[in-house]
């Protein structure tokens, strides 16, 4: 099932997409209860919001060897974890708008596959990990490279307002074990690899962060990004696809200073 969210004009409402048709849903799609009211819109209408409704944006470094190795950095024996704030989300269609040039010269894409959290999960097994999540979706977590590199801490490097692309929709019944992550820019395939390469593979991530915070429903979870992240200019047209799930569209601007 794909759990979509849409701009409704009297606010935001989800909905499942079926065959380019979004049947509309009364509730949250992490709450029991949910229903569906037969009003319909097609997909080609709609205007698309983040799925999602996190009360934090969680996210894991140094997952894929290949990035790993491309960022000099050292191996994580345990998943290394960070917060994106919620401010950071970014609707599907969206515009990334980069830092003053006074502040940040070199900000890349990371195409990542997403969790999308479906109850609340404190201190969870592997073994129990999946039935916490509702689905999967799409992101870009937009990285200010040299921030990342010269600040103390990578708050600001990954967290500027419009740094986390997601969407363009929950897909509930993903196949990890088939799934890989392609990041595009201008058409171009920069990153193409499958989730199977994760160093700690969902189940251990979701176990990992649920021994120090609580994950709740409509949190989501960044699960790192593979090799052949890269520069992004603006003007810059970036598409995160995730085979069996759907593309992630998003442009690039300048800040408007
Ligand atoms: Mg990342």
């Amino acid at each position: 099932m794909r759990f979509t969210k849409v701009q409704r004009a009297e606010g935001p409402a989800y909905g499942i997409l079926e065959d380019d048709r979004i049947e509309l849903i009364s509730g949250l799609p992490w709450i029991e209860g949910w229903s569906r009211t037969g009003v319909a819109v097609d997909l080609a209408d709609a205007v698309l919001l983040a799925p999602v409704a996190p009360a934090k944006i969680v996210a894991i470094g140094r997952n894929y060897a290949a990035h790993v190795a491309e960022m000099s950095f050292d191996p994580a024996a345990e998943p290394s974890v960070f917060l994106k704030p919620s401010s950071s989300l970014l609707d599907p269609d969206g515009t990334v708008v980069l830092p003053p040039l006074s502040m940040s010269d070199h900000v890349e894409h990371e195409a990542e596959l997403v969790v999308v959290i479906g109850r609340e999960a404190r201190d969870i097994s592997e073994e129990e990990a999946l039935s916490y999540v509702l689905g999967f979706t799409c992101g870009d977590d937009v990285s200010a490279r040299d921030l990342q590199r010269s600040d103390p801490h990578i708050t600001r490097a990954k967290g500027f307002d419009t740094f986390a692309p997601v969407g363009p929709w929950i897909e509930t019944e993903l196949d990890l074990a088939s799934a890989r992550v392609i990041g595009r820019v201008n058409g171009q395939v920069r990153q193409d690899q499958p989730v199977s390469d994760m160093l700690f593979d969902v189940p251990r991530i979701l176990a990992s962060v649920s021994r120090w915070t609580t994950l709740f429903p409509g949190d989501v979870v960044f699960t790192g990004s593979p090799g052949g992240s890269g520069r992004l200019e603006p003007g810059d047209q970036v598409e995160i696809e995730i085979l069996g799930l759907g593309t992630l569209r998003h442009s690039v601007a300048a800040a408007q200073v």
